[in-house]
């Protein structure tokens, strides 16, 4: 007879959480997972994917109004809220769908209830105590919005992918992947779109110059970019909301949306109670092995806020079944996670921005490359592309790769490759391009940028 019901009691069905329950029973465990909400957690039901399907639907307008200089004319066009909701739902449902028959084909025994953790060995769901030897915490994060007079107004990505109306105006607060990412599928849906950033320039983290490029495009696309500038207070006037800036300026909107951060979904779930450590901000502690402060509880993905990318969560989830069940003691690589924020035009990022490297090792060589995308000749269209490589003098290492433009995803991931396996600019250079592509440009640039160490002169 085992002396626990399970060898594995996950909480939380998401991106993480279903990696490492469906791994770890292929593996041999026995193993069951607690969801209270939605299975696929945030990417597939309020993230990743619903966000996709609708920077897809507001990249037509554009793509109309490209389409004339090609020799197209097209009619009227109108878009409808609710059918593109209404579409994003069943495509939803369908991956719910494939997520609980994943979990069934492993043989993980799903618990669609809220769990609680009652001590290292026993958990609290549907009503019945269980227990398991190890315990796995994937609970994801949720949004939070400042504590500001008239937040209760506000809206979040979570309300944003389920609007009954499109918005005639909306302020979009924030300067992070959300915000930008709902700027531009607002505005090409038609909204009139104000985005209010605290700092001076948003995407904080990301490569200046990437920031700047994007804030240039994303204005001359109509999108009213205010940087500096926070709430105050949201008050209701009449059917529309008035957010009174800390300048003391009014803007009148029919949405208010936050998208300052997202919270580790840490309490209220019997950790502390059990002696899980958490940070300040509610993030889990844990080792190297995802191991928290008690033995026998693990965590990953957003809850433990280390990088709250739905492919690291599933790599962390990897990460925790080999550790447990497969004998491979497996840590995570951080290094060189590529990402992409789908904002109008995209954005991707790969290594070191140019301020790291140089913190890091002083001199750098920088390239770059800004232009106009060949179909954007015949388009009308004034978009730009830019690109940016980072390279290591002493090495010639290609330390970050940097891009602002349509499909940037695409490219930067294959370039993450590059960087894994330590590529050199001169295996960049080596490298012939695909003609005509704009992803050619990676292994075109020839000039570097000068820097401090060419004034005198010296060869790049
Ligand atoms: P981020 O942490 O990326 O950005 C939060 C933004 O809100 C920052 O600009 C921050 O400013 C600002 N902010 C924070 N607190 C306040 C405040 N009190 N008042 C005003 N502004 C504030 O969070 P998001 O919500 O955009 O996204 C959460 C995470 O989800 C991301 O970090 C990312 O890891 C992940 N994600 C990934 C996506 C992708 O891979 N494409 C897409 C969407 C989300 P400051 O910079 O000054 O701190």
């Amino acid at each position: 007879m085992p002396k626990y019901d399970y060898d594995l009691f996950t909480i939380g069905a998401g991106s993480g959480g279903v990696r490492a329950s469906r791994f770890s029973a292929n593996f041999g465990a026995r193993v069951a997972v607690a969801e209270e909400r939605f299975m696929g957690g945030t990417c597939v039901n309020v993230g990743c994917i619903p966000k996709k399907l609708f920077a897809y639907a507001s990249h037509f307008s554009e793509d109309f109004e490209n389409a004339a200089g090609f020799g197209w004319s097209i009619g009227e066009r109108k878009f409808d809220w609710p059918t593109l909701v209404e579409n994003k739902n069943k495509e939803i449902e369908r991956l719910n769908g494939i997520y609980e028959r994943l979990l069934n084909a492993a043989k993980v025994e799903i618990f669609k209830a809220r769990a609680r953790v009652v001590d290292p060995h026993t958990i609290e769901v549907a009503g019945k105590r269980v227990t398991a030897e190890h315990i796995l915490v994937a609970t994801g994060g949720w949004p939070v919005v400042p504590d500001i007079p008239g937040k209760e107004l506000a809206i979040t990505s979570n309300e944003a992918f389920f609007l009954e109306k499109l918005p005639g105006k909306i302020l979009i607060v924030g300067g992070g992947y959300i915000a930008v990412e709902f700027a531009g599928i607002f505005g090409g849906l038609g909204v009139d779109v104000v985005q209010l950033y605290r700092g001076p320039v948003f995407l904080r983290g990301f490569d200046d110059d990437v920031r700047h490029f994007l804030a240039d495009e994303m204005r001359k696309k109509g999108i009213d970019l205010r940087f500096n500038h926070n709430v105050d207070c949201i008050e209701r006037s009449g059917d529309k909301l008035c957010a009174i800036l800390d300048s003391g300026l009014e803007v009148k909107v029919d949405a208010v949306m936050y998208c300052t951060g997202r919270a580790p979904n840490s309490r209220g779930i019997g950790l502390e109670e059990a002696g899980v450590e958490l940070g300040a901000d509610g993030a889990i502690k844990v080792d190297d092995y995802f191991q928290t402060s008690v033995p026998s509880i693990y965590a990953i993905g957003d809850v433990i806020d280390r990088m709250q990318l739905t492919p690291v969560a599933l790599a962390e989830g990897m990460a925790v079944a080999n550790t447990l069940f497969n004998g491979k003691r497996t840590k995570m690589d951080y290094a060189n996670v590529a990402s992409a924020v789908f904002s109008n035009p995209n954005v991707a990022s790969v290594g070191l921005t140019e301020t790291q490297a140089r913190e890091k090792y002083g001199r750098v060589r920088i390239f770059t490359s800004d232009f106009k995308a060949l179909k954007h000749t015949l388009s009308g269209s004034d978009e730009r592309t830019f690109m940016k490589l980072v390279v290591r003098r002493e090495d010639d290492r290609v330390l970050g790769c940097h891009m602002v433009g349509p499909d940037a995803g695409e490219i930067v991931q294959g370039m993450a490759i590059a960087l894994k396996c330590g590529a050199t600019k001169a295996q960049f250079d080596a490298t012939i391009g695909i003609h005509p592509t704009a992803a050619e440009e990676f292994v075109t640039m020839r000039t570097a940028a000068p820097d401090d160490g060419e004034k005198d002169g010296k060869a790049a």
